[in-house]
């Protein structure tokens, strides 16, 4: 569904991704880890073109990202959750996952309103459809932000540190939308820090580490006996 070959992309003359190539079959979860600055979020950012990468190539199924003409209509297709949740503050949950549907995907208000409220109801929230997101914790928050994202129906789901902005009680309920998410067979490429969610949840584990993938693996092997001396250092710094 998504292959990425040979990834570059200098900011200046900071060379922020150094060579990156990895795929996602469809279904198929992948976590990416690694140390601040090593261009994880960079990686996210160039599959949805924010970032326009220097050199190589991404395909999502037979279209090159990289080349296309038509970028919304692939941006249409990949939902991004990131730390910051980024709802708009003057509209209620309902109404921020609303407006997609009615802008992007022309739906008249009332479906476009039903398709909302199921959304919510998927992350357990329809009882907040009408508060606006200075009215919600962050957890909520950022579930609002996910069922957004999945209203559009994209084919592939992108995380940035979905819980690394939310205070530690609300990090599990986040995460469990996520693993729904995963078991309803979306295909997903996640950044965490969250161990425990991609040991459990994900199909393979890659480790960047200053622009390059140093390490990829099934989450089992690379927690137990991560082939090299780096990556077994960084997972036990984190504990
Ligand atoms: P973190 O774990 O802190 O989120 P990261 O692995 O996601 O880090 P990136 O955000 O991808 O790292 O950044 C990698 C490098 O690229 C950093 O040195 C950063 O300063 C630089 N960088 C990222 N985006 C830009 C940009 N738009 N303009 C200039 N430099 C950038
Ligand atoms: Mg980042």
């Amino acid at each position: 569904l998504l292959n990425i070959k040979n990834l570059h992309k200098s900011f200046g003359d900071n060379l922020v991704l150094d060579g990156i190539s990895f795929s996602l079959d469809p279904e198929e979860i992948k976590v990416i880890i690694g140390p601040s600055g090593t261009g994880k979020s960079t990686v996210l950012n160039c599959i949805n073109r924010l970032v326009m990468p220097d050199d190589g190539e991404i395909w999502l199924e037979d279209t090159e990202v990289i080349s296309c003409e038509d970028i919304n209509s692939i941006r249409q297709n990949i939902g991004y959750v990131f730390q910051g949740f980024g709802l708009f503050h003057h509209l209620t949950a309902i109404k921020n996952i609303m407006i997609g549907l009615r802008k992007v995907k022309n739906m008249p208000d009332k479906a476009a309103r039903e398709k909302a409220l199921s959304e919510l109801e998927r992350v357990g929230l329809t009882e907040v459809a009408d508060s606006y997101p200075a009215q919600l914790s962050g957890g909520q928050k950022q579930r609002v932000a996910i069922a957004r994202a999945l209203a559009m129906e994209p084919q592939l789901m992108l995380f940035d540190e979905p819980t690394s902005a939310l205070d530690p009680e609300l990090i599990g309920e986040v995460l469990t939308v996520m693993k729904d998410l995963a078991e309803e067979g979306m295909t997903m490429l996640v950044v965490t820090h969250e161990m425990g969610f991609a040991r459990s949840v994900s199909d393979e584990i890659i480790f960047m580490e200053k622009g390059n993938i140093v390490e990829k693996a099934h989450p089992e092997k690379m927690f137990d006996s991560p082939e090299l001396e780096r990556t077994r250092e960084f997972l036990f710094k984190l504990d």
